[in-house]
């Protein structure tokens, strides 16, 4: 547990987790974005630019760096960094991953895996699509195997932290380093030699620190272009819900484009319905890649 620094960040998830009628506020299946929602540091916030509620274009603010990444410019920041072995091409000056690097889209599943995982992934099955998910370390305690389908059906997983903490990134390179390696070690519990490529902070809320760790450790800082803010089931519901999460990939999508969702962290039903829809026509317009390994 590296709890010592979270007491009002623990606060604001059980506030959060208290609205979504979930008290345990260990279990992989609360929304981990409640909390986002209720302090403003929502998914959406760094990793694609945009803010709680970001409908419209989110590229054009995707390489803001966070507030706490100020201090240091983004792209001194990314001169300074050491060893870039593992940056792409595509990487901002900030090191950090938001488009493929080619006209190729890559559809992203964060805060897995979650009892609707196994949908969504006969869903991509069925489209024959590969994507990425970004995984929760104590997600993957409870559903190992999701983890191995995810992997036996060629997806590439991603890392995003052993309990989606929000601010793991203003911490020190230490913690950082045994949360992101506490997670790829569960993960390799259930995939032993899973390859794990890339790392996105929960939020989006990256820091310099924390993509510096994330290289150390092997891993592309992974942002977004397009969120459509699947798990703020606070804002919208049901069919509203579905619609919003359509017709934002719809009108947001570019080639090259990274689309943040999520197979994890509260109730997906609305996802799912939307890619329903989405999967087909995204097909039809581009190449739908996983990120490669
Ligand atoms: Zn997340």
């Amino acid at each position: 547990m590296t709890r010592t620094r979270l007491a009002l960040g623990a606060l604001i998830s059980a506030a959060a987790l208290a609205l979504a009628g979930c008290g345990v506020s260990e279990a992989p299946t609360a929304s981990w974005h409640g909390a986002a929602a209720q302090s403003g540091l929502a998914d959406g916030g760094q990793g694609g630019g945009a803010q709680a509620h970001p409908i419209s274009d989110s590229t054009a603010q995707a390489g803001k760096p966070s507030a706490s990444a100020s201090a240091a410019p983004s792209a001194s920041a990314s001169a300074a960094a050491s060893p870039s072995a593992s940056a792409p091409a595509s990487a901002s000056s900030d090191g950090i991953m938001r488009q493929t690097g080619g006209a190729q889209v890559a559809l992203t599943f964060d805060d897995g895996p979650s009892a609707d995982t196994p949908k969504l992934l006969a869903m991509l099955r069925q489209q024959n699509i590969k994507a990425t998910f970004c995984v929760v370390g104590v997600a993957v305690q409870e559903f190992p195997q999701y983890v191995q389908e995810i992997v036996k059906d060629g997806h590439t997983l991603c890392n995003h932290t052993w309990k989606h903490d929000e601010k793991l990134g203003k911490k020190s390179a230490d913690t950082i380093r045994a949360d992101l390696q506490r997670t790829n070690d569960e993960i390799r519990k259930a995939v032993p030699d899973a390859q794990i490529k890339y790392f996105r902070h929960p939020g989006g809320n990256f820091t310099p620190t924390a993509v510096q760790v994330a290289r150390e450790l092997g891993m592309i800082s992974l942002g977004w272009t397009v969120d459509p803010s699947d798990w703020n089931t606070q804002k919208w519901k049901g069919d509203q819900m579905t619609q919003h999460i359509i017709a934002t990939v719809r009108n947001n999508t570019r080639p090259g484009g990274v689309i943040l969702s999520h197979d994890g962290g509260g109730d997906r039903s609305a996802t799912l319905a939307a890619y329903k829809t989405l999967l087909p026509e995204l097909k039809q317009k581009y190449t739908l890649i996983a990120l490669p390994n």
